[in-house]
């Protein structure tokens, strides 16, 4: 594991933090949610207390290399000196000299707040110089943005290996939770695994079979598994490419004694739309009609493998949850993952939506901030952000 915060010298030293600040904002600027920064506040609590004086660094939409005005990091600012209730300064460029003097002239108790970092086309490309430029605005360095830290750019795996470097609290707890499931997990250990590709979940499968004791699959990739154990599944997707890899992951799970549960029924519909009609199929599905969601025997099916759990790690809805028609599956999932007792960790953007959606996330033991950082970790990859912690 990295350092951690207090085996840096933080007291009056100028620490440069990288943040998740990527919040969604309104036409008029205004930040619509600040989960984000809300996450990062116990790091930023904790360099303050310490003495430090935290300098942000984030990045926020997709601008490309280039200034967008509707791109700054002003809103979110703004919002942190709301919730801390101190002072935070901004600037117009996240390097340079207004940047610089402007992280010397911090007084104690107050952040400052770089400009968006991917104005620079180099943070990026991971640019070695433009990192110089950054660690300029730092004594020491704290990496506090899981949700980038699978990103090999200049903030996140450049300037760490300039200045003495950490994790935030939050990254702490992100990889205590992924570290905790994926090698000293309780027994039995469950994993489900859903949304639309196969393709995307192939390597985290590939990973994980070796270290759980069921693997529950839902959502479109199930179709591709069904396929190649000769069922009909209409029009439902699937990805034809992979139909022989799924053979293979099927024979592992044979051999391996693991058991992958399959859908047994499906909710279908004709067309992808949320007021087309809604029916029930079990094993195959009809010609004309696609699978959307997991049946009721599917349902109870996971329910049961769920309620002896030890461990679970959920990644992915079990169908279309964004519409009404097709949702039951993944909240059904949601519940029983929930009242499970077990150690429980939820990532990726839509399984986080849907345990929101259905309210359980405060019997969740973790849920993470990184969909994109999460899937790497269940591959058993090593994030360019932690390597450069050292
Ligand atoms: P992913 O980004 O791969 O995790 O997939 C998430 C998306 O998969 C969600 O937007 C779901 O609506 C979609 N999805 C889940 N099940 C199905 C299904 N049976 N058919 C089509 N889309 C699905």
């Amino acid at each position: 594991m990295p350092k951690q915060l207090t085996d840096l010298d933080l007291k009056n030293r100028r620490v440069l933090v990288r943040v998740d600040f990527n919040v969604p904002l309104d036409k008029d600027l205004n930040v619509t949610s600040d989960a984000r920064i809300r996450e990062s506040l116990p790091t930023i609590q904790a360099i303050l207390k310490a003495g430090g004086r935290p300098v942000l660094m984030a990045h926020l939409g997709r601008p490309k290399g280039k200034v967008v005005e509707s791109m700054r990091l002003r809103p979110a600012a703004q919002r942190l000196q709301q919730l801390l209730g101190s002072p935070v300064k901004t600037v117009s460029d996240c390097i340079g000299s207004e940047a610089e003097s402007a992280s010397r002239a911090l007084a104690a108790g107050e952040c400052l707040v770089l400009e968006n970092l991917r104005f620079h086309d180099a943070e990026e490309n991971g640019d070695p110089a433009f990192a110089a430029a950054l660690a300029k605005n730092g004594d020491v360095y704290v990496d506090d943005a899981f949700g980038a830290a699978h990103r090999a750019h200049a903030s996140v795996s450049g300037v760490p290996r300039l200045l003495p470097a950490a994790m935030g609290l939050l990254m702490q707890k992100e990889l205590d939770a992924f570290h905790k499931v994926l090698h000293t997990p309780a027994r039995p250990f469950v994993a489900i695994l859903g949304g639309a590709k196969v393709s995307d979940k192939l390597p985290v499968i590939e990973n994980l079979l070796a270290k759980v004791d069921i693997l529950i699959i839902g959502g479109a990739m199930a179709y591709t598994f069904l396929v190649q154990q000769g069922h009909k599944v209409g029009t439902s997707l699937v990805e034809k490419d992979l139909v022989a890899e799924a053979g293979k992951v099927l024979a592992m799970c044979r051999s391996a004694g693991k058991q992958l549960l399959l859908p047994l029924d499906h909710v279908c519909a004709a067309e992808f739309k949320a007021d087309s009609k809604a029916s029930v199929h079990v094993g195959d599905i009809p010609d004309g009609l696609m699978g959307l969601d997991i049946g009721p025997q599917t349902i109870e099916l996971y329910k049961q493998a769920l309620q002896g759990a030890k461990t679970i790690i959920w990644n992915g809805p079990m169908g279309v949850f964004e519409m009404a028609a097709f949702c039951r599956g993944t909240e059904a999932v949601a519940h029983a993952v929930a009242k499970s007792g077990a150690f429980t960790v939820v990532g990726g953007g839509d399984s986080v939506a849907a345990a929101e959606k259905t309210g359980v996330v405060k019997q969740l033991s973790h849920v993470s901030t990184g969909g994109g950082a999460s899937l790497e970790l269940l591959e058993g990859k090593v994030l360019p952000g932690v390597a450069a912690l050292g």
